[in-house]
């Protein structure tokens, strides 16, 4: 008979997708997915501990679950970057929890959910596996209610930015083997997915080190030919390895929409260094430059950090002058969180959390002008617009995204999903567009893909 498993997922896109691979996987060894924690027989937390918050998170879920576990028995497992970092420790700690498995070991899961349930015996399994097998992705089974899917293309860094913990707890980069990916996409396609998105702590290091020569624009342009796949994205690439070919991609590659997330940190040359980022404030400016010389529409996306070990208030205005001066669709930030067994953790000048607190605050103010005055440019334009469902604010609108990955509502039918509508751009806000179907509507059979209409 099937059982149920429940999974809560913290963090980052590789992690939400590290939830989906985990479900593939069961659901070969007839575990379905619930959406409530009291009917699963298993509960999974799947974890993040880039940021202390998520981590935090952590620690009250599974308090949440310990009832569960008293009244039925639910085994009850953490997955991800928390449980790779703390291991056994986990187990000590929280009496209650049957499994602790790494990021490397998810393929292990259906064998290790057997020895727990034939034994009742509490298992931790985080080796890291040098050979990159626990790239393997099991194919998705029956048709994906959804348009568009992430893909793992690599995993790990080799970077070791001062700050942080992903080296530690996903490993080294590995590349997944093309032939596998571009099954996959294929798989997806014709599981009537459109858009896929390219996943990778730093998709540019992608093919190092596999047998076959390679690199990441050469894997964009095979994805590029999959017929039914309308829509490719990636994340995340480094400034530091961004190549003059993917730049040229930019304008080559049809289906590559219109869009880039460049983390860039800081704007201060010294706390770049700091990091050990790898480039210059002045350097990042010219990339965005090239960027915009060959693709002037692209929109705009990064990561910042504030209150990293010595930043002062000079240093924090140079990330207010970058900001001003690329004017970013949108920004990720976040304040510096110390990891255990970085090196940035050890640096004795630590930024107050007052400080971190009010550079954040002054930061997200400027950005949401500049978010919502980019999203203001948009207003009485047509974009062309993949219809992902219907709108969680109204059961009359649909929703989708713009090729920038703007999120625009408008009202409209159930049969529209899954096709690029043509939408004039009615009103912004600071994190959606209001749009109309513009009057011609096509599907994507007939469009001619990537260009808007
Ligand atoms: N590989 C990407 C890059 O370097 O551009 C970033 C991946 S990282 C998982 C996502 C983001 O988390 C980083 O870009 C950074 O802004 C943030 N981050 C990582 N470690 C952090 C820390 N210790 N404190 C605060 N933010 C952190
Ligand atoms: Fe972390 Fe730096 Fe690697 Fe990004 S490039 S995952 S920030 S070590």
């Amino acid at each position: 008979m099937d059982k149920r498993v429940y999974i809560e997922t913290y963090g980052c896109q590789m992690n939400e997708h590290d939830s989906e691979r985990i479900l593939r996987l069961l659901e070969n060894s007839h575990y379905l997915e619930t959406k409530e924690a009291r009917e699963a027989d298993l509960i999974l937390i799947n974890t993040c501990s880039v940021r202390e918050k998520p981590e935090h998170k952590v620690y009250s879920a599974l308090g949440r679950f310990k009832r569960l576990k008293e009244k039925k028995g639910t085994l009850i497992g953490l997955a991800g970057c928390v449980a790779q970092q703390e291991g056994e420790r986990l187990l000590d700690r929280v009496p209650y929890l049957d499994l602790v498995i790494g990021t490397h070991t998810i393929p292990l899961l259906p064998q290790l959910l057997e020895r727990i349930e034939a034994s009742g015996e509490r298992v931790c399994e985080i080796g890291l596996d040098p050979r990159g097998d626990y790239l393997k992705t099991p194919l998705p089974q029956s048709p994906l209610a959804k348009v568009k899917s992430y893909v793992t293309i690599m995993q790990g860094c080799d970077h070791f930015c001062s700050f942080c913990i992903v080296p530690y707890v996903r490993g080294r980069e590995r590349s997944r083997p093309s032939q596998e990916i571009i099954e996959e996409v294929k798989h997806l396609a014709e599981m009537g997915v459109k858009e896929v998105y390219l996943l990778g702590q730093n998709v540019n290091g992608y093919g190092k080190g596999l047998e076959e020569a390679l690199d990441f624009s050469e894997i964009l342009r095979r994805v590029n030919r999959i017929e039914g796949i309308e829509r490719i994205r990636f994340t995340t690439s480094h400034p530091a390895d961004l190549s003059d070919r993917l730049v040229q991609d930019f304008s080559e590659l049809e289906k590559l929409c219109e869009h880039i997330h460049l983390p860039f940190q800081s704007g201060s040359d010294r706390m770049l260094r700091a990091m050990h980022r790898g480039y210059t404030k002045g350097s990042y400016l010219e990339r965005i430059d090239r960027l915009r010389d060959v693709c002037p529409s692209i929109a705009l996306t990064a990561d910042v950090i504030v209150g990293f070990p010595g930043e002062e208030e000079g240093d924090f205005r140079e990330t207010l002058d970058l900001m001003e001066k690329v004017r970013f669709d949108d920004l990720f930030s976040f304040k510096y969180s110390p990891r255990k067994g970085t090196r940035a953790a050890q640096f004795q000048n630590q930024v107050e959390e007052k400080v971190k607190q009010d550079r954040l605050s002054i930061l997200q103010k400027i950005q949401r002008e500049i978010t919502l005055q980019k999203n203001q440019a948009l207003e009485g334009q047509v974009e062309e617009v993949l219809v992902e469902g219907r709108s969680k604010q109204s059961d009359q609108d649909v929703t989708g995204r713009t090729r920038s990955n703007k999120i625009v509502n408008f009202e409209g039918e159930m049969n529209l999903v899954a096709k690029l509508v043509p939408v004039k751009i009615m009103k912004a806000f600071a994190h959606s567009l209001r749009g109309e179907m513009s009057s011609s509507t096509y599907t994507l059979s007939d469009s001619s893909s990537g260009n808007n209409p």
